[in-house]
Order: structure tokens, then C-alpha cells, then sequence
């Protein structure tokens, strides 16, 4: 089967600095697929070369087996791309905007529709309202109806939930599973490390190098070490303390815990009463279940080494 897009050794430079540094992945029709990394860890730059913007320094992209850089006239028709920070035109209305990218690509705005009805329906009862005056999700619903107007067999989302409300997040990928088990094949960028586990696959990526990629799962299974939760009333007494333990390798804040990745020869009933002694007299410790988060900061401290 040939992949939906490969790439291999993909580089591109900005002057001295690499924002994507010799990128390899193999992404199959179908898939969800995440590139979830930090500001900066070149997704928009990902992005803008698959969906045939930018020009790679190095090394290939294909996208249906065409080449992004050869063939992209081609492929602009057969791609659907939400740029970061999407452009929709604010003063046209919900339908004007619609019409407006149906007539780019020469498309009914009625043939698309069973495709974008999921994603376009609340928009429909609101047709004249003007694209800046709807809600952060609206716009953001809005911009995926129009990414997807031409029907296209591959989508590209660059960060579309960054700063929405945490109820339009998950609606909005709701809408990627279903359009997903339409048989369309999305890529789609995140910094929200838990948006993670409602991908297909995700490839973790910082300074424009991939670190790993595989499932949620099998990323998390593999983290190395031992994982526990640990509070205490004053956590920063507790976190100064924990990191000079030889037995805890790294010790980190997470959400309103620390997070302590230990060898095997940690002990949280000893290491409590080695606490206590230091004048921490609440500590508590548990087992935790690694999360993408986790992993990404064991692999990009790996990278560090
Ligand atoms: P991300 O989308 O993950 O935040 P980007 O692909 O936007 O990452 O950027 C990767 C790196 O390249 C960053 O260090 C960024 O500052 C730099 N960069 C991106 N675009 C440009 C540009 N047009 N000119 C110079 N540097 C850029
Ligand atoms: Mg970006």
C-alpha cells in the first residue's frame, strides 16, 4: 500500500537554525496521525512543506505518492489545509466565507455538503453572521468546513485547537474521528500534550527532530523507569528534596503533583521517612500511570544527553 505521505530526511534551515532536522515518517491512508511537540518544534514548518507552501532545504515529501515540491499543483486540489492561524475573512458572513473558498477550487458548495454537514451544522443556523463575530469554536468550525470544501483525501491541521475552550476541543475531535471513518487521512498538530491519546499514532517532535513515534500506548508502555505521584503541603520543599536522591532520576511538576521517575530501587514508604527527617511531615506518594507528557520529557532529556 502506498503511504498516504512519506518523508525522508526532510530539513529545512531558517538561516542557522534547523526547524526541521532530517525527518523520516510514513504516514498510511486513513490514519489520525499527531505531531505533538512544544513551540518551535517545527509543525507549522511540517505543515507548510506538506501542504506544498514552503520548499524543503533537503530531502523528500510525497503526499499520495506525488511529490510536494514536483507535483503540487496536483496536490493542492487533493489537500486540505488549516493554516495556524487560520484565515477566515472576519467581515464576510459564515456563508460568504464558504462560498468564497468553494469558488477557489471550482466546487458546489451542495456536493461537499454531506461531507461537512457534522462540522457544519450549528454554523447553519447562523448563515449572515460575520465570521469575527462568532466564538472562538465557531471560527474554528467554520475554518475546518472551509478546509474541507473540496473534498480533499488528505487534511492538514496545524494547531486548530490552540486557544479554544476546552468543550470545543473535544467536540472538534469528535469531528476528526468522524471524518476520519470517512476514509480521510488527517495530520493534525497539538502542544496540548493530552490531546495526544486521541490520535491514531503521534510522532513527538522537538527542535525539529522526531523523538519517537508509534500509539499513545506503546509510547507510554515504553517509558523507562518507574513512575509516582508525590504531594506534599509545601511542594517546593519536596521537590528540592527529592531531586537530591540518588534513586529518583527526574522530578518534575505535573498538574498540581510532582512527578518522580525512579529506578528500582526506590522506596515510598523509606523515602517518606527520609522526608519526614528533612521536616516534610505530609509527604505522600503513590504509583502513577505514565501519560504523553511523561514520555516526552524523558525523550527530550535523552536528547539532551
Ligand atoms: P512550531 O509550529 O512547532 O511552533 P515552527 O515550525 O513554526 O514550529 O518553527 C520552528 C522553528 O523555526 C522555530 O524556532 C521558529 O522560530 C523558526 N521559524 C519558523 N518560521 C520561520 C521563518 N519564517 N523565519 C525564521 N525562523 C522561522
Ligand atoms: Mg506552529
Amino acid at each position: 500500500m502506498t503511504a498516504a505521505i512519506a518523508t525522508e530526511g526532510l530539513t529545512k534551515s531558517y538561516g542557522s537554525l534547523k526547524a526541521l532536522d532530517n525527518v523520516s515518517l510514513n504516514i498510511e491512508p486513513g490514519e489520525l496521525f499527531g505531531l505533538i511537540g512544544p513551540d518551535g518544534a517545527g509543525k507549522s514548518t511540517l505543515h507548510r512543506i506538506l501542504a506544498t507552501l514552503l520548499k524543503p532545504d533537503a530531502g523528500i515529501a510525497t503526499v499520495l505518492g506525488l511529490d510536494v515540491v514536483r507535483d503540487y499543483h496536483q496536490l493542492r486540489d487533493r489537500i486540505g489545509y488549516m493554516p495556524e492561524r487560520f484565515s477566515l475573512y472576519q467581515d464576510m458572513t459564515v456563508m460568504e466565507n464558504l462560498r468564497f473558498f468553494a469558488s477557489l477550487f471550482g466546487v458546489n458548495i451542495s456536493d461537499s455538503y454531506p461531507l461537512i454537514a457534522p462540522v457544519f451544522r450549528q454554523l447553519a443556523k447562523f448563515p449572515d453572521r460575520m465570521a469575527g463575530k462568532l466564538s472562538g469554536g465557531m471560527k474554528q468550525k467554520l475554518a475546518l468546513s472551509c478546509a474541507l470544501i473540496h473534498r480533499p483525501e488528505i487534511l492538514l491541521l496545524d494547531e486548530p485547537t490552540t486557544g479554544v475552550d476546552a468543550v470545543s476541543r473535544s467536540e472538534f475531535w469528535d469531528m476528526l474521528g468522524s471524518l476520519r471513518e470517512k476514509g480521510i487521512t488527517i495530520i493534525v498538530s497539538t502542544s496540548y500534550m493530552d490531546e495526544a491519546t486521541r490520535c491514531g499514532r503521534i510522532a513527538v517532535i522537538d527542535k525539529g527532530r522526531v523523538l519517537a513515534a508509534g500509539t499513545p500506548d506503546a509510547l507510554t508502555r515504553h517509558m523507562r523507569g518507574r513512575l509516582y505521584d508525590a504531594v506534599a503541603s509545601d511542594m517546593f520543599g519536596l521537590l528540592t528534596c527529592l531531586r537530591k536522591m540518588p534513586e529518583i532520576i527526574d522530578c518534575y511538576t505535573f498538574g498540581s503533583t510532582l512527578h518522580l521517575n525512579t529506578t528500582d530501587r526506590f522506596d515510598p514508604a523509606w523515602t517518606i521517612g527520609r522526608l519526614k527527617a528533612e521536616g516534610i511531615a505530609d509527604a505522600r506518594i503513590f504509583p502513577a500511570t505514565p501519560e504523553i507528557e511523561d514520555i516526552f520529557i524523558q525523550l527530550t532529556r535523552d536528547d539532551e544527553k
